[in-house]
């Protein structure tokens, strides 16, 4: 088991920065997920960290020891890929057991770590299967299992949910936490998906063009986004954003609607007649004469059972509040509705980060 850290970590394909001098130091036995959009740098990171592409700068720490220009296999770590990458002539069992033989372990050893694996993972019956034969949970379940057998200092976890569908997403996902919370080892895990990034990490780093735009807690960044993008790619439906002035202690909205801000909001820098972001969460919404009062106009509204979507018009914003599912107004209505107010965050119009 081991810590890791990235220093001033870059990656550059010709003249093109790549990754953009990422800091960051993982703790041992921390399970921190990367998570940003399609092509923000995310396997590279990783791939970085296996030693399976080259650093362009920096430096990259596994434990005490610099592993800058150390082969992968002398890096001690495993990694589970989207696509499994299992041989395909190889039993379940021989996929497994192929990189301990490699490394010299007595077949002894070979078989009871395998045995054990096998059983945190539930996939004993099928040790004499080939991967042709097996579903696509399940191959990713012995890809889990070989990454486990070799007992390394940290597991690396690229997309490894993207080819399941959604149920078997879910189980394999807490199968993934359960292993973490089985074995204990530090685990860096990438996705797209903020769900996955939520539901498994005790700290989530967020990137943005290669670069970090926040690290924290769930909780940090679900609370607290330290900007707009961040607001936006954590949580679903997505945190409304509508653009305002500040002015005698509320935000004018572009199209005239206000809102109100508490004291704890209006902090020393969202200082009069300054351009702001409003945002809000969905689930921020409470019921009117509750909060800071708004009115707007109903356009869609979304029952989903446990809760009602209702899309209003507000200024020239459109906004989504998750309201009781008994609320169901009409397309067209106007919607009176509170929002809590100590749950408003404000953003600069122009950088779009968080006021603080
Ligand atoms: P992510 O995993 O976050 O989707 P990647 O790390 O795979 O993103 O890729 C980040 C960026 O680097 C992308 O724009 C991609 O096109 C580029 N890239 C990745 N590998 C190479 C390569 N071998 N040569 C040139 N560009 C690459
Ligand atoms: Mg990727």
């Amino acid at each position: 088991m081991s810590s890791v850290s990235f220093r001033r970590l870059e990656k550059s394909y010709g003249a093109v920065r790549i990754v953009k001098g990422i800091d960051l130091e993982i703790a041992d036995r921390e399970f921190v997920v990367l998570v940003g959009p399609s092509g923000c740098g995310k396997s590279t990171t990783l791939r970085m960290l296996a030693g399976l592409e080259s650093i362009s700068g920096g430096e990259i720490r596994i434990g005490e020891r610099v592993v800058n220009r150390l082969p992968p296999r002398e890096r001690d770590i495993a990694m589970v890929f989207q696509d499994y990458a299992l041989y395909p002539h190889k039993t379940v069992y021989e996929n497994m057991a192929f990189s301990l033989k490699v490394r010299g372990v007595a077949a002894d050893e070979i078989g009871k770590r395998i045995a054990e694996a096998a059983d945190m993972l539930g996939i004993g019956q099928l040790l004499d299967r080939r991967p042709s034969q097996l579903s696509g949970g399940q191959r990713q379940r012995v890809a889990m299992g070989r990454a486990i057998v070799r007992r390394p200092q940290v597991f690396l976890f690229d997309e490894p949910l993207s080819n399941l569908d959604a149920k078997l997403r879910g189980q394999v996902r807490t199968e993934i936490k359960r292993l973490h919370q089985a074995v204990g080892t530090t685990i860096i895990y990438v996705t797209h998906d903020q769900v996955e990034a939520m539901t498994l990490a005790d700290r989530i780093v967020i990137l943005k063009g290669g670069e970090i735009e926040q690290v924290g807690t769930p909780d940090e960044v679900y609370n607290a986004p330290a900007s707009v993008f961040v607001g936006g790619f954590i949580g679903s439906p997505a945190m409304n954003f509508a653009p305002g002035t500040i002015r005698g202690g509320r935000v004018v909205l572009e199209g005239g609607a206000e809102i109100a801000l508490d004291r704890a909001a209006l902090r020393a820098d969202a200082a009069e007649g300054r351009a702001v972001v409003v945002g809000i969460r969905p689930e921020h919404f409470v019921p009117a004469g509750e909060g800071a009062e708004v009115a707007g106009t109903v356009q869609v509204v979304e029952p989903l059972g446990a809760d009602t979507l209702v899309h209003f018009t507000l200024g020239k914003a459109t906004l989504t509040a998750r309201l009781a599912p008994d609320m169901r107004p009409a397309p067209g209505e106007t919607l009176s509705i509170g929002i809590n107010p100590s749950r408003i965050r404000l953003f600069d119009a122009q950088t779009e980060r968080a006021l603080h």
